[in-house]
């Protein structure tokens, strides 16, 4: 799916949404994995939060370009790493996950910031305490590489997360919370593209 403007070729939006949850899949992360990392974090401080509304939030970040983007470039570099493709000295670097390669952590925090500073800090906690899949990731021994992979996880579900916070002050204001709401009436803005936090 291209379309052309101004002589040259535009990707569709739904074929790199759907190219990133491709990537997700075909690394072995699934968005409930992602969402129960979400719901640890934010269900002691939402009263009636369910997993569903988690689901749904890391549905609505996998919406987000900015993310799509950074899941396209991490996971193909991991996936290139496993397959020995990338050139020396960059090969080794990815593959090692070098101590001082910090390009993984800076694509992860670059696609937070669409979503503000609480988005910011808990990806600084998600990074320092890996939790759930970002933990397994982190420590799967083998061949897998997971350089880029464990970042992007920690972004995806620092985001959700961010989104339910908001979420939830705006919900206080009008005298409710997430007890009174189904999961899909969590995001009314879902579909106002590039725009929704
Ligand atoms: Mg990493």
């Amino acid at each position: 799916m291209a379309g052309k403007k101004d002589g040259k070729f535009q990707v569709h939006s739904d074929e790199v949404t759907k190219a990133a949850h491709n990537a997700l899949e075909r690394r072995g992360v699934s968005v409930e994995a992602i969402a129960e990392i979400v719901f640890e974090m934010q269900e002691p401080f939402n009263e009636g939060l369910q997993i569903a509304h988690c689901i749904e939030s890391v549905e609505s970040v996998l919406q987000k370009r900015e993310m799509q983007h950074a899941l396209l470039v991490g996971v193909e570099l991991d996936e290139l790493a496993e397959q020995g493709k990338l050139s020396r000295p960059l090969q080794q670097i990815v593959d090692t996950d070098e101590g001082l390669f910090g390009v993984d952590e800076m694509i992860g925090l670059g696609a937070v910031l669409t979503y503000g500073s609480i988005a910011v800090t808990t990806f600084g906690h998600l990074d320092r305490n890996k939790v759930g899949v970002i933990h397994e990731l982190d420590t799967k021994a083998g061949k897998h590489v997971h350089t880029f992979l464990d970042d992007l996880v920690s972004s995806i579900a620092a985001c959700a997360s961010a989104r339910i916070a908001h979420r939830q002050r705006d919900l206080e204001e009008k005298g409710q919370g997430f007890k009174d709401i189904k999961p899909e009436e969590t995001a009314p803005e879902i579909h106002v593209e590039g725009t929704d936090t």
